[in-house]
């Protein structure tokens, strides 16, 4: 590959439609759109992309801290909750595996609520410090696991789908170690969000230094569609919250009355689909 060319060369949802330049544009260009789905894509070469990775790959990997536990606990719980909700089963019964755990926080999660879980990382310090804490963690890439036919009966793939050139390939070897009937919950940044439709190439969903690597941004359709490609059916996607404060830009008078803009449109956005965070439970067919 040409060292200058973009990273990614085509619609990692699977699509072989070509792909068109927007009027998007980020530090590393404009951005791509695919004509098929309408997934967006970074120009970053892969160069580009390997640096922003590189900032984030530390022993404390994803730990929240001691100001933003509370919420961590909470949005891990809210998440469990809507897994056992699909599955129709106790915790005790489920047998969960994160993709991209870093150091565990999202496991420790799981496993407070009663789930057997353990995780893959291919970052090794932070899955060291998963493993130092007690957790069951394989160094290294999904594929690399080897994981046995329908393994699991949920798969958690939290914010990992858009720092991914290829998110087919991942998907395809979900649907295959899960259960039939098990469930796969990605979440992501919604790009058809309005915040990211407000904020446009300022939106911090896009930036590939800030967010460590964020090369494919996804919106309901495109997720439903890779879904269907990979052999998942679509259970439901959800988006939530409206933000319009990103990337400190505004100044404190600002910022109240786009936090109360934000706020007073949370439901709204729900119920158009247009939130910020994308959550789609995808869920292996019984037969
Ligand atoms: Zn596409």
């Amino acid at each position: 590959m040409n060292t200058s060319s973009p990273y990614v060369s085509s619609c990692p949802v699977g699509c072989s439609a070509a792909l068109e330049d927007t009027a998007l544009r980020v530090t590393e260009g404009a951005l791509r759109r695919c004509t098929g789905c309408g997934q967006l894509l970074s120009s970053a070469t892969e160069a580009q992309y390997l640096r922003s990775l590189g900032r984030f790959d530390t022993s404390a990997g994803t730990l929240p801290d001691a100001r933003s536990q509370l919420r961590h606990d909470k949005n891990s719980a809210r998440r469990l909750g809507k897994l056992l909700a699909v599955l129709g089963r106790p915790s005790s019964t489920v047998r969960l595996l994160d993709v991209g755990c870093s150091s565990g926080a999202f496991l420790q999660s799981a496993l407070r609520l009663g789930f057997t879980a353990e995780g893959v990382e291919p970052s090794a310090d932070a899955a060291q410090t998963a493993r130092t804490a007690g957790l069951k963690v394989f160094t290294g890439y999904l594929e690399q696991a080897q994981f046995a036919d329908a393994s699991f009966d949920a798969i958690t793939l939290i914010e990992i789908v858009e720092h991914l050139r290829d998110a087919h390939s991942l998907l395809q070897e979900c649907a295959r170690i899960l259960k039939p009937g098990g469930v796969v919950l990605v979440t992501t940044p919604n790009a058809h969000s309005w915040t990211a439709r407000a904020m446009g190439a300022r939106w911090a969903g896009f930036s590939l230094n800030d967010m460590g690597g964020h090369i494919s941004f996804f919106n309901p359709h495109s997720i439903g569609l890779l879904a269907t490609r990979c052999g998942l059916q679509t259970h439901h996607i959800e988006t939530r919250n409206v933000r319009f404060f990103e990337r400190g830009q505004c100044n404190p008078a600002q910022h109240a009355v786009a936090k109360i803009a934000a706020e007073l449109l949370n439901w709204p956005a729900r119920l158009a689909g247009t939130g910020h965070d994308l959550h789609a439970y995808l869920q292996r067919p019984l037969q």
